[in-house]
C-alpha cells in the first residue's frame, strides 16, 4: 500500500496571469502557431521547473500524446487525482464527484497543438527511499493535412525526448497509420539527438481507448501486450515497409507497452453536460481505470528520466528542453 506516499508541492509560484485564482491549472508551455513555427513559453517552463522544492530532484516526466477528442484531458484528469488523493486507496473519488483538472476551464480546451505542463510538480517518494518530481504533461496534435501532420510530429518528438514515460493515446486499434506516425515522431526525435549505443527513449505505452474486442484480447495491461505483440510482429512475408516501421519502433524504446481500455459509455461519450462524475461512467471503465492509473504512477513504477544514460533533475530538463526545441527551430 502506498498510503501517504505522494507529498504534493504547493510552493510553485506562477504569476497572477497563470494561476489567477491561486489554484493549479495546465500551462501551455509549447505553442505551434499557426506559421508553423514554435513559441515556447521559458519564462513558465522555468518556474515550474526551477522551483525551490523541485529543482534539484530527478524527475519523472509523464506525457499523454495523441490527437484532440480523443479522451487524454478525462484520462489526465483521473491522473491528477491519484496524485493528489496521495496513491490512497480511495483515490478514485466520490459517485458525484465532478472532474476538474486538465478539461475544467475553457482556457484549456483551445485545440492547441502543443505541449501542456499541469502547473503543480509532485514530490514522491520511492520504495527506494528516493524522493523524485513528477512532471504531468499533455502533447497534442492533428495530423489532418501535411502541414499539420509535421507541426505534431515535432511536437510529439520533443514530447518524447524530454519524457520518461509517453503514453500514446489511440482511439479503437493500433492501426498502421497510428504505428507509421510514431515512426515520423521518433525519427524527428532521434535526428536531433547524439548517436549513442543506447536506445534513445524509455517507455512507450500504447494506450488503446474504446477497445471493442475483449473477447479476442482482454482489457488491460495482459491483454495489451498479446495484442501489440501480434501488431508489431516482424514477419518475412510483409511488406519492407511493414517491417521498416516496427524494427524502427523496436529500437527506439526501452519498454513497449499496451493496456486496452473499454468504453467508457454513451454517457461519457455523447452527453455535452457530462461532468466527469464516476456515476455515469460505465463499471468495466472504472475498474480498468483502477488498474490503469496505479500501473502508471505508483510509486515504485516511477522511472526517472534519463538521457545518454544520466539521471536528469527538473533544472537538467529544462536545459534539455531549450536545446532541443533550438534544433526545430533551425
Ligand atoms: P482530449 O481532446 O483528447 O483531451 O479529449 P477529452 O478528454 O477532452 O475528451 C473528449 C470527449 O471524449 C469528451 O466528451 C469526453 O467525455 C469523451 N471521452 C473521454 N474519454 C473517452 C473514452 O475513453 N472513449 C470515448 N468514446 N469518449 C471519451
Ligand atoms: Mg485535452
Amino acid at each position: 500500500s502506498w498510503k501517504g506516499k505522494i507529498s504534493v508541492s504547493l510552493s510553485v509560484s506562477l504569476s497572477e496571469e497563470e494561476e489567477p485564482d491561486g489554484r493549479a491549472r495546465p500551462i501551455q508551455v509549447l505553442v505551434v502557431k499557426e506559421d508553423h513555427t514554435f513559441e515556447l513559453d521559458e519564462a513558465a517552463l522555468s518556474r515550474i521547473l526551477l522551483a525551490e522544492e523541485v529543482h534539484n530532484r530527478e524527475v519523472v516526466a509523464i506525457s499523454v500524446a495523441g490527437a484532440f477528442r480523443k479522451g487524454k484531458s478525462f484520462l489526465m484528469d483521473f491522473m491528477l487525482r491519484y496524485m493528489y488523493s496521495q496513491a490512497s486507496e480511495e483515490w478514485l473519488g466520490e459517485a458525484e464527484e465532478p472532474l476538474t483538472g486538465f478539461s475544467w476551464r475553457g482556457g484549456s480546451e483551445r485545440e492547441t497543438t502543443g505541449i501542456q505542463i499541469w502547473s503543480e510538480v509532485f514530490l514522491v517518494d520511492k520504495p527506494d527511499g528516493r524522493k523524485v518530481a513528477v512532471l504531468l504533461m499533455d502533447t497534442q496534435g492533428t495530423f489532418d493535412s501535411q502541414s499539420t501532420l509535421r507541426d505534431s510530429a515535432t511536437v510529439f518528438a520533443l514530447s518524447t525526448m524530454i519524457s520518461s514515460m509517453q503514453v500514446y493515446n489511440i482511439s479503437q486499434n493500433v492501426q498502421e497509420d497510428d504505428l507509421q506516425h510514431l515512426q515520423l515522431f521518433t525519427e524527428y526525435g532521434r535526428l536531433a539527438m547524439e548517436e549513442t549505443f543506447l536506445k534513445p527513449f524509455q517507455s512507450m505505452i500504447f494506450l488503446v481507448r474504446d477497445w471493442s474486442f475483449p473477447y479476442e484480447f482482454g482489457y488491460g495491461q495482459e491483454g495489451g501486450m498479446k495484442f501489440l505483440e501480434k501488431r508489431l510482429k516482424i514477419s518475412e512475408n510483409q511488406h519492407e515497409e511493414l517491417q521498416n516501421v516496427r524494427k524502427h519502433i523496436h529500437s527506439c524504446f526501452t519498454n513497449i507497452s499496451c493496456f486496452l481500455m473499454p468504453h467508457p459509455g454513451l454517457k461519457v461519450a455523447t452527453n455535452p453536460n457530462f461532468d466527469g462524475r464516476l456515476k455515469e461512467i460505465d463499471r468495466e471503465f472504472i475498474n480498468n481505470l483502477q488498474i490503469l492509473v496505479p500501473w502508471l504512477l505508483s510509486p515504485k513504477n516511477l522511472d526517472v528520466k534519463e538521457i545518454n544514460g544520466s539521471n536528469i533533475t527538473c533544472r537538467g530538463l529544462l536545459e534539455y528542453f531549450k536545446a532541443y526545441i533550438k534544433i526545430y527551430q533551425g
